[in-house]
């Protein structure tokens, strides 16, 4: 049997209630097919960054070149918090053999070339969360993908796999 390769994920697309508002992602289809194929390695780039949940929900703001991640109601800029806590868990992630990630859309850290930037109340951009950012980074070669909806799934695993 061929060895199983190790694959960063959304803990929210695995189920675990980690979402700013306590919910979680849960996507069963995808997950039941990766499961006997790959090592699923759950990410929560907010949780471990210290954030808790629920949290106060953030957003991409200002140059969407080089956003930062911002609290909406207190207005404080996570970006560094995050930043460090993400080279810190990549570093793990890179020990431990990682060969691709998929994670949620449109999340501030998760999402994959879907996340809003805002300037002001408008968003005038979208790209990268924050996570990705740091994955591009520190984990050049290793593919980043997200689980679009509808998906097929040979068509995300391929991605990982031969892009
Ligand atoms: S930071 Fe990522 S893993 Fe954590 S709840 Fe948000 S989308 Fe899910």
């Amino acid at each position: 049997m061929a060895e199983r390769v190790v694959l960063g994920v959304s803990a929210c697309l695995l189920g675990e209630r980690v979402r700013y508002d306590g919910r979680d992602k849960h996507d069963p289809d995808l997950i039941a097919w990766l499961a006997p194929r790959c090592i699923l390695v759950p990410v929560c780039p907010e949780v471990e960054a210290g954030l808790g949940v629920p949290r106060a929900p953030m957003r991409l703001e200002g140059d969407p070149c080089d956003p930062r991640v911002v609290v909406l109601a207190t207005r404080q800029d996570v970006t560094d918090l995050l930043v460090a806590s993400a080279e810190k868990r990549l570093a793990e992630l890179v020990a431990r053999g990682v060969r691709g990630l998929i994670l949620t859309p449109r999340s501030p850290s998760c999402g994959v070339g879907s996340t809003p930037v805002y300037a002001g109340e408008q968003p005038v951009a979208v790209g990268d969360g924050l996570f990705v950012r740091v994955c591009r980074r520190c984990l050049p070669g290793v593919p980043v993908v997200e689980a679009v909806r509808p998906w097929s799934v040979p068509a995300v695993f391929d991605k990982i796999f031969l892009d």
